[in-house]
């Protein structure tokens, strides 16, 4: 189901007037790539809904030795869940790559099968690169939010296909400690038995988050755990974790990164991984959703390409400093001195 809006027709108009003040040449764009303009057509049948998500996991399975597909648990709705493995060498670190907790944040998977994709490939780089690290990458967990199969009413949303909350109402990412939720306690599950070094949590952000002071758009925003009972070693490796993927997109003209405003909060995954499991953590959200009953926070399909570069870079570079042990050497403080995002508007990671 699809609704065109013409509503807001004319604030967006003047927010894409002041977005052309902005850089001009397209590869120059950083977070300002194209938006949603109000009144045009969201195609999120662009995106792989779930069979075709399973068709595909399906397919890079058969087509590789280095890939073990499994069903670690099912949704509100039944939906199977599932990790792609890479392997679990012992003496390896051991790196997860989880997306879509909330179900409207769809290019981070987007992003995760393109990444299993290069996974799949057999070449001799991605073979030096499983031998040496462990690579775990659970996408879409939030299978039924993002086919719109909920037990509330979507008439509000704008495309009325994507959902931030499962199928029972509940924003997975505030039930890591509670685990009422089938989809959250399958992956604790999961976690308990991977056990993975590094973790990063990724999702979508608003269409107007700004670098610092600037009127400059970012195309993301990354965050260590913030919580204070975090182990120390695991904060390290945590911003060094950061660290990896922020210098890694530094060099892409299609990326501006600043930090995120994020809560202490237990219950969410970047603190409570870290508390729980020691794993070093890492938030990255991306520019724009899917669907939203918000108008502001909607995308559109024309940045697609860029942010989902922007996942596969970040979980493509991570991956290489594991394997080449240069993460340990990662320089942390640009942390300091990062920005921090503005915005007008804000629902928290
Ligand atoms: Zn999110």
């Amino acid at each position: 189901m699809k609704k065109s809006f013409r509503a807001f027709a004319f604030l967006v108009a003047f927010l894409t007037a002041i977005a052309w003040l902005l850089p001009a040449n397209p590869a120059d764009a950083t977070g300002n790539g194209p938006n949603y303009n109000g009144n045009e057509t969201v195609r999120n049948e662009r995106l792989h809904n779930y069979e075709e998500m399973v068709d595909f996991l399906k397919k890079e399975d058969r087509k590789s030795d280095a890939l073990s597909l499994e069903i670690y648990g099912q949704s509100v709705k039944g939906r199977d869940l599932y990790l792609a493995n890479f392997g679990v060498k012992e003496g390896n670190p051991t790196i997860l790559f989880l997306t879509q907790q909330h179900g409207n944040e769809t290019l981070t998977t987007e992003g995760a099968l393109k990444f299993i994709q290069y996974l799949t490939s057999n070449s001799r780089e991605v073979k030096n690169l499983l031998d040496r690290v462990n690579v775990l990458v659970v996408p879409r967990l939030n299978v039924d939010g993002a086919e719109g199969d909920v037990n509330f009413s979507m008439d509000d949303y704008v495309a009325g296909t994507h959902t931030r909350y499962n199928a029972n109402g509940v924003d997975l990412n505030r039930d890591h400690q509670d685990l009422n939720e089938p989809e959250t306690r399958a992956l604790h599950n999961l976690l308990k038995k991977y056990r993975p070094d590094y973790l990063i949590d990724f999702h979508h952000q608003g269409t107007r988050e700004r670098y610092g002071d600037t009127d400059e758009l970012v195309s993301g925003s990354i965050l260590h755990p913030t919580h204070e009972n975090v182990d120390p070693d695991v904060l390290q490796r945590s911003k060094q974790l950061g660290s990896v993927v922020y210098h890694a997109l530094e060099q892409k003209g299609y990326a501006k990164i600043s930090k995120y405003p994020g809560s202490d909060n237990p219950a969410i995954a970047r603190n409570n991984f870290a508390l729980d499991y020691g794993s070093a953590t890492l938030l990255m959200e991306m520019r724009g959703m899917a669907d939203h009953y918000y108008e502001p926070y909607i995308l559109g399909q024309k940045s697609n390409g860029y942010l989902i570069r922007q996942a596969f870079t970040a979980m493509l570079a991570t991956t290489q400093s594991l394997a080449d042990g240069s993460i340990q050497q990662a320089d942390t403080s640009f942390w300091d001195t990062l920005p921090e995002s503005n915005y007008d508007d804000y629902e928290g990671e």
